[in-house]
Order: structure tokens, then C-alpha cells, then sequence
């Protein structure tokens, strides 16, 4: 299949020098548009034909699929046009700035037939894979507790990440990935949403959050993004009814102990804490405890790429379903109203 990129920033870039080989998909990058000449220069280093404009690009009947990587508030207008033009259509994440966009990129996907998937490929991540096996397997009992977070010091990156007319802001950034990983995790409706949203750096749009979700089943979840933590939490942490799992980072480090359900166990010793004593928060004796190692991080089903080509080809269903894409984006909504309504202070 050839394709050709709109967007050859960051992550344009990167699915033509990485994903794409990687993945080995059968798809050939056949060139790319950019609105910004030092891109197309590079791109044209790069050894990639450069199309002068959108039309000419679309126009192109070599093109059989297209990747949108532009910032967030232009994936409709170009998503639209490429559909219309007969071009499959890969979107980078957040699909759209909003539920009523995404439903016209849909209705125009599903009027030409043509394929439109969303490039969540964070459902791919081993540390979440490792979870999602936890979550399934019940190695530490039935999960009631998934607190997921990325935080880093360096601040909203780039030039329109700062402005909300391209969608900007940590929400619409990687709240998307860790939101649509705790939707495509948990099987269970979401009951309850309680928000705080950040502007620490003094942005129109936020830099960080707290998102809390309850689900019908009785899980909760904290999903967290932070830009200035210096020092910052575990990546994953979880509770199950029979341990808890810290993934620490992406390098995988992290633990999981479990119960070891020794009727013979000693209790814990009671230890010095502060000026104080506690039993309570003693650590388990040696005996009550056990170290389990991570379950083997794999997706049982194909990469991103090769999903996308058997989709195009008829002869499998996204992954990626757009109606899933379609639940992060409400919830995104509800979270921006949430988020928008006046504070009552108690003044207690
Ligand atoms: P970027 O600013 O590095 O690149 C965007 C590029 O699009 C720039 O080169 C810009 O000149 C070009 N551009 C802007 N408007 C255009 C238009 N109308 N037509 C053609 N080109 C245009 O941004 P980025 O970090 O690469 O992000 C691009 C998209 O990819 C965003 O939607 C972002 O959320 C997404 N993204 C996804 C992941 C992921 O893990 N899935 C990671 C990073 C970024």
C-alpha cells in the first residue's frame, strides 16, 4: 500500500523512519506534505518526494492511504478531504477537537467506505500490556484500584501544544493515551468522574490533571499527567484483593508482591515510624508475602500497521474501533464541563 504523510513534524517523522519499518506492514511512505518549507527540506534530504500542496497530494492516484500528523485541530479538515479523495485514512491521536467533529469525519467514512482508524498505539506499551494481563489473569486477585501516571519537568513541549485553538494541553495530549488504555482496559462503564485540572504554568490550556474514574463494577482508577514534577511516581500502581503491582517506568523496573495466604505467617513486628510506633504500617512479615514476577508483556493481536492493512484489505476489524475512539472523546467532553463548572468554596 503506498502512503504519504500530511504532517512530517515529530511524529510524522517518526512513523516513516520507525513505525512503518518496523512494523513491516507492506505499506511504502511514497512522500509527504508540510505547510513548513524546513520540513519539506528535510524531507526531501530524507530522500521522500515532497507534494507542493494537499490538492496535488490527494489528487495522486499512486496514494492509497494517507497518515494525518498535524496538530490536533486540523485532523478534520484533512481527514474529510482525504476520504473524499478516496484515500484510506490513519489519524493521529486526538482523533478531533471534539465529539461532534469526530461524527462528521465518520459520517464521511462510512458515505465513501473508505477505512479511517485512529493511531492509538499505546495500547501496544508492554507496561500496559503487563497490566492488562494482571487486570485479566487476577494473578494479585481482582483489581479495585489502577492508578496510571506520566509526569515529567519540562513543561508543555513545543509552540501549539500552548494554545486551545489547535488543541492543546495535557488532556488532549497524553490524557488521550491513558485514557483510552483505562477504557480498553476495564470492562465496565464508567459510573462517576471527578476532575482537577492544572495551569501551574500559567497557559490558556492545562498542563497537567487528576482524573478520577469510578466504574459501574466498583474499580476505581486515578489516571494523572503532570509537566512539572521533578521527581516523579511510579508509572502504574495497582491493587488487586490479593497484592499490589508497581510498574516504575517504561524500562519495566517496578515489583509485584502478593499474598502468599500462609495461615502461619508471623504478624508483623511493630516498628519505629516518626517519633511513634505502628503495627498497622509495619511491612508483612517474610512468610505473608510473595514476589511475583511481571507476566510476559504481549499483545495478542498485530501491530498497528498490519492491522490497518488487513482492515483496508476486508479481511479483519480494527483494533482500534472508532466507536472506542468515540467513548474517549464524551469522555473528554464531560471532563472539560466538569472542569469548567464553578467551584463552590466551603470555606471551612
Ligand atoms: P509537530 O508540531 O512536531 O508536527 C506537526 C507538523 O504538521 C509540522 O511539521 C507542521 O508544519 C505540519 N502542519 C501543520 N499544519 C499543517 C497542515 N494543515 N498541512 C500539512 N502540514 C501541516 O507535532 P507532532 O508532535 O508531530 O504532533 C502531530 C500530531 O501527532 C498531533 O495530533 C499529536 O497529538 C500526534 N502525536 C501522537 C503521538 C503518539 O504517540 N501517537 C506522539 C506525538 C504526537
Amino acid at each position: 500500500m503506498n502512503l504519504a504523510v500530511i504532517g512530517y513534524g515529530g511524529m510524522g517523522s517518526y512513523h516513516v523512519k520507525t513505525l512503518i519499518p518496523e512494523q513491516n506492514p507492506g505499506v511504502q511512505v511514497v512522500g509527504i506534505y508540510d505547510i513548513d518549507p524546513t520540513r519539506q527540506k528535510e524531507a526531501e534530504k530524507n530522500g521522500l518526494q515532497v507534494f507542493p500542496d494537499l490538492e496535488t497530494l490527494l489528487a495522486d492516484k499512486k496514494v492509497e492511504a494517507v497518515l494525518i500528523a498535524t496538530p490536533n485541530d486540523s485532523h478534520k479538515e484533512l481527514a474529510i478531504a482525504s476520504l473524499k479523495a478516496g484515500k484510506q485514512v490513519i489519524c493521529e491521536k486526538p482523533v478531533a477537537m471534539n465529539v461532534a467533529d469526530l461524527d462528521e469525519i465518520l459520517a464521511v467514512a462510512e458515505e465513501t467506505g473508505n477505512t479511517f482508524m485512529v493511531h492509538q498505539n499505546r495500547r501496544w506499551d508492554p507496561d500496559f500490556l503487563i497490566i492488562r494481563d494482571l487486570y485479566r489473569q487476577k494473578q494479585i486477585g481482582d483489581l479495585f484500584q489502577i492508578e496510571s501516571r506520566v509526569q515529567g519537568a519540562n513543561g508543555i513541549p513545543g509552540d501549539w501544544r500552548h494554545l486551545k485553538q489547535h488543541g492543546g494541553g495535557m488532556i488532549l495530549d497524553w490524557g488521550v493515551h491513558l485514557f483510552d488504555q483505562m477504557l480498553f482496559l476495564v470492562d465496565s462503564p464508567i459510573k462517576d468522574i471527578a476532575v482537577d485540572l492544572s495551569f501551574i504554568l500559567g497557559d490558556e490550556v492545562d498542563d497537567g490533571f487528576i482524573v478520577y474514574l469510578t466504574f459501574e463494577d466498583g474499580l476505581r482508577s486515578l489516571i494523572e499527567v503532570g509537566t512539572t514534577n521533578y521527581t516523579k511516581l511510579p508509572r502504574w500502581y495497582v491493587k488487586g484483593i490479593k497484592g499490589t503491582a508497581k510498574i516504575d517506568d517504561w524500562d519495566l523496573s517496578g515489583e509485584i508482591i502478593a499474598s502468599a495466604e500462609n495461615a502461619y505467617a508471623a504478624a508483623p513486628a511493630p516498628i519505629q515510624a516518626g517519633v511513634g510506633l505502628t503495627k498497622t504500617m509495619a511491612p508483612p512479615s517474610e512468610d505473608a508475602v510473595e514476589v511475583l514476577s511481571f507476566p510476559e508483556a504481549k499483545a495478542e493481536y498485530p501491530t498497528f500497521y498490519e492491522n490497518f492493512a488487513a482492515v483496508v484489505a476486508g479481511q479483519a476489524e480494527p483494533i482500534v474501533k472508532n466507536a472506542e475512539v468515540r467513548r474517549v472523546m464524551l469522555l473528554i467532553e464531560k471532563i472539560f464541563e466538569l472542569a469548567e463548572e464553578e467551584a463552590t468554596s466551603l470555606n471551612l
